[in-house]
């Protein structure tokens, strides 16, 4: 079988179907993924062929636009029309020498689906935050102000549509692109036990359980008990890692911190606290008793199927949802303000129950339980 997978240039995004393109490359199908110049390595590794986007006018110059695109449904929205169009000469000659028989791609690279209806192609989903229909989408607490952006950005976005019509592209509204639908088919990386209502999406579904990289580098546990703070790859926040340096000087936890940059600017470390650019996070993860996070979907999931209760610190309506999953289910408490007292306290306060560690540990059972890529390589053979 011949697969077309389209993805935005986030690694949250990326990183979770390589799996998948290993597992399917290997039993002999071709993938040809579509993406961008600094996720090419990691995609030809998975055995895919790779077909870079960078060339095209795309507005993404600015460095963080993949992962806005990922995190801003206004941004997003917009910007998808724009780059189905830049992307379209290069996408329709491709496609007609490839001829895929199913396209696959990253549910908000809107440009993949897009392509699909164009050319009437077989179309897959592949969604690496929970699934979003009318009832989950109610965990997402979205500000008045990103609704006010949704709203103003409309007008333009109508404007868009009208050229993609121009284009050969059979599309009548927005919400036709970006809303998931039962009738969609759609690969979700994660559990039906952790996706929120998931008895109310159809059997097109196939939650196949996150996507867990191997251990490269062990960390040595030092410490009775260990601390691990990152806020992901995105979010630079320097206010909450210098509380939390302040938060466990002096005390005997082993702290570890991811802080994706500038680690020289971290003199004056007591011994029991080290802080890294960045981590193996599956190395940490495997020796940590508690997780301070942002909340992002694979942070989440990777923490959790290593039995890791979490402390939360959501920063967007999408890692919202996610806090209020795991709070619901019981695997972790939110962090009311970033000052170094609630820090330390909201930390030992998961520490010292071990309800939230229980939590955690069952979460993580039915994270086992999902039939991960193979099940996924097997729901795809099965449409074709
Ligand atoms: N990550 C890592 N090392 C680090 C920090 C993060 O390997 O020091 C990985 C982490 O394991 C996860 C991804 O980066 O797979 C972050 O994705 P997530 O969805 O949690 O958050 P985002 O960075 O997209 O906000």
């Amino acid at each position: 079988m011949k697969i077309v997978w389209f993805c935005i240039p986030a690694h949250g995004h990326t990183n979770p179907t390589l799996g998948l393109v290993k597992e399917m490359t290997e039993a002999g199908h071709k993938v040809i993924y579509f993406s961008f110049e600094q996720f090419r390595e990691k995609i030809e590794n998975a055995g895919a062929e790779f077909v870079s986007c960078d060339a095209y006018d795309f507005e993404m110059e600015d460095k963080d636009a993949g992962d806005r695109v990922g995190k801003d449904m206004a941004f997003a929205t917009e910007l998808l029309v724009k780059s189905t169009l830049a992307l379209d000469d290069m996408v329709s000659e491709k496609v007609a020498q490839i001829k895929p028989d199913l396209i696959i791609s990253d549910s908000v690279a809107y440009w993949g689906k897009l392509t699909a209806m164009k050319y009437q192609i077989p179309y897959v989903s592949s969604t690496t935050t929970f699934a979003f229909n009318d009832h989950s989408s109610k965990y997402m607490n979205h500000g008045i102000g990103e609704l006010l952006k949704m709203m103003f950005s409309m007008p333009k976005i109508n404007k868009q549509i009208k050229k993609l019509q121009e284009k050969g592209y059979p599309v009548q509204s927005i919400l036709e692109i970006v809303r998931n639908d039962n009738n969609t088919n759609t690969i979700v990386y994660t559990s039906k036990e952790f996706q929120p209502c998931a008895d109310t999406f159809s059997d097109k579904y196939c939650f196949i359980g996150p996507s867990i990289r191997p251990v490269i580098s062990p960390m040595e546990k030092t410490a009775e008990k260990t601390v691990y703070i990152s806020m992901g790859t995105v979010m630079k926040n320097k206010e909450i890692y210098r509380n939390c340096v302040e938060a466990f000087r002096n005390t005997d936890y082993q702290v570890i911190i991811s802080l994706g940059e500038n680690v020289e600017e971290y003199t004056d470390l007591p011994d029991n606290i080290k802080v890294y650019d960045s981590v193996d996070q599956m190395a940490v993860l495997s020796i940590a008793d508690v997780f301070l996070t942002h909340c992002g979907m694979n942070s989440t999931s990777e923490a959790l199927y290593y039995e890791v209760p979490l402390v939360l610190f959501p920063q967007t309506p999408e890692q919202g949802a996610v806090a209020k999953r795991v709070e619901e289910l019981g695997a972790g408490v939110r962090l009311a303000t970033t000052g170094k007292k609630d820090i330390l306290v909201t930390v030992e306060s998961v520490l010292a129950a071990e309800q939230y560690k229980l939590a955690a540990k069952e979460i993580s059972k039915g994270f086992k339980r999902c039939g991960g890529v193979k099940a996924a390589r097997e729901y795809l053979e099965g449409l074709c």
